[in-house]
């Protein structure tokens, strides 16, 4: 009999589930059931896991409005977003559906005979989510994984198991055969620890913070286990005086409080070019308090509570009077773990508030000289993930965007993730790749064979 754990919806702070916490000997169990499961799956003829995989997207797609409302309940998400959020589940699915076909190895000329590649599945993969993205960071790790020929155990965070357990029975109502794909909820002490130590599992995926992550791939080394590690942000949106500053300031409010900040790619960091930014900072104003902070089930709202009290605790840490807040949204009073949206400015390189991730609706203003300037401010970070760039000089954007070390750039715009292409972190943001055409890579071994000619 396992522990049963509450989960609670953050914008009512009302007790919505329970759901087991699962132990070491259940979670072994578990992983032992997808080594089992590795053969067999591993085995399906590639056309036939394309078709399941299928399914699989049209499955979820079917359950696009339940997903949703399960996530709005259970994480705080707006409609809008958690709509968007398990249609990319159905879409990453759908586009990794392509890739048991196109699994190519190669054929490299050598004398005395045949030399080809081929893409080996690397096994049983585990999989760990955080809160933030609940669906879209699991469907990042599994649809590529069971693409591969991998087998999957996923742990969802603890305050958030609710849509990757449904997640977890559509995958059996797909046709997804038993012990491909289990869903695991408990802590990560226990649950995702054991995925690190059962050296049944031969890849973990985890996206989560960089102190959790840095003791994934410690642990991971003694088994020389692979990992992929999505980790921390504090990415910059650097606005310069010859962009478009209406649009820019306009947009800067949804490039940092969307999901209230709890967002790994927010840009928390507006680095603005001194002569336009006083400017910029009426425009901002008007900008961010007209972001709608409200019931996220409604169909307007733009932004909803924070996950939890912690999380609640832990960002009002950083309105300690040490940097001046220039102005602040509003959000609803009551029940809930509302923040509103948070303006620090000036702030200072050296300022906890510039250099720490907050992971809350709070976000730092700074200003800059020239273009060095701006590049140099950027990198000053021990993270490297995402970042925009607003200019209507296509030669600085380029110069700017080379000069940044992250990896994921957008300019005049403030888009991260398309499923189409690769995202990770450079520094401490990470290791590895997701998504985009060469996700497989990360779940597969390269295997070469020689025939030799002889006779
Ligand atoms: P976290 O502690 O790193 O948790 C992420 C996932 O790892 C959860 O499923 C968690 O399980 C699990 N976990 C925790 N300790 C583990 C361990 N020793 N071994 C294996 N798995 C373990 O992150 P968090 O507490 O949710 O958030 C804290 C901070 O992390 C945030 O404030 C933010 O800075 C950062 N964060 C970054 C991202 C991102 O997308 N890059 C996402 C979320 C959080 P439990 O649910 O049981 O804790
Ligand atoms: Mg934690």
């Amino acid at each position: 009999m396992s522990l049963m754990h509450d989960v609670v919806n953050p914008a009512t702070e009302q007790v919505i589930a329970s759901v087991p916490s699962s132990s070491a000997e259940e979670t072994d169990a578990a992983i032992a059931r997808a080594g089992e499961a590795l053969s067999s799956w591993r085995e399906v003829a590639p056309g036939d896991r394309a078709n399941l995989l299928r399914a699989f997207s049209d499955t979820v797609r079917a359950h696009v409005e339940e997903l949703a409302a399960l996530e709005v309940a259970n994480s705080g998400h707006t409609i809008a977003n958690a709509r968007w959020e398990a249609n990319n589940v159905a879409n990453v699915l759908a586009y990794y559906s392509g890739a048991p076909e196109r699994l190519f190895g190669r054929q490299i000329p050598v004398p005395g005979g045949i030399d080809i590649t081929f893409k080996e599945p690397v096994g049983v993969v585990g999989v760990i989510v955080p809160w933030n993205f609940p669906m879209p960071i699991a469907g990042w790790g599994f649809a590529p994984a069971l693409a591969a020929g991998c087998t999957v155990v996923l742990k969802p965070a603890e305050l958030t198991p609710l849509t990757a357990m449904r997640l977890g029975e559509l995958a059996l109502e797909a046709g997804i055969p038993e012990g491909v794909f289990t869903v695991i909820p408990g802590k990560g002490s226990i649950v995702g620890q054991r995925f690190v130590d059962n050296p049944i599992v031969r890849k973990v995926v985890f996206t989560g913070s960089t102190g959790v992550g840095e003791q994934i791939m410690a642990g991971a080394a003694r088994q020389v286990k692979r990992v992929t590690l999505e980790l921390g942000g504090k990415s910059a949106n650097v606005i310069f005086a010859d962009s478009d500053l209406e649009k820019a300031a306009a947009t800067a409010p949804y490039g940092v409080f969307d999901n209230a900040g709890q967002d790994c790619c927010a840009r928390s960091r507006i680095l603005v070019e001194r002569s336009a930014f006083d400017r910029f900072m009426g425009l901002f104003e008007t900008a961010v308090k007209g972001v709608r902070v409200e019931d996220p089930a409604l169909a307007t709202s733009e932004m909803g509570p924070l996950i939890s009290q912690g999380q609640h605790d832990s960002v009002s840490t950083y309105l300690d009077g040490s940097v001046p807040v220039a102005f602040q949204g509003t959000c609803p009073t009551g029940p809930g773990y509302w923040f509103p949206p948070t303006v620090l400015a000036p702030v200072t390189a050296d300022a906890r508030a510039f250099q720490e991730e907050i992971f809350g609706p709070i976000v730092v203003v700074t200003p800059f000289d020239d273009e060095a300037d701006a590049i140099r401010l950027a990198n000053d970070s021990e993270y490297g993930l995402s970042g925009s760039i607003w200019t209507r000089d296509v030669g600085r954007a380029l110069r700017v965007s080379r000069g940044i070390d992250a990896g994921n750039l957008s300019v005049n715009s403030h888009s991260s993730v398309r499923y189409w292409t690769p995202f990770g972190g450079f520094k401490r943001s990470g290791l590895g790749r997701e998504l985009g055409p060469d996700a497989l890579d990360a779940f597969t071994e390269t295997k070469n064979v020689f025939i030799s000619t002889d006779d």
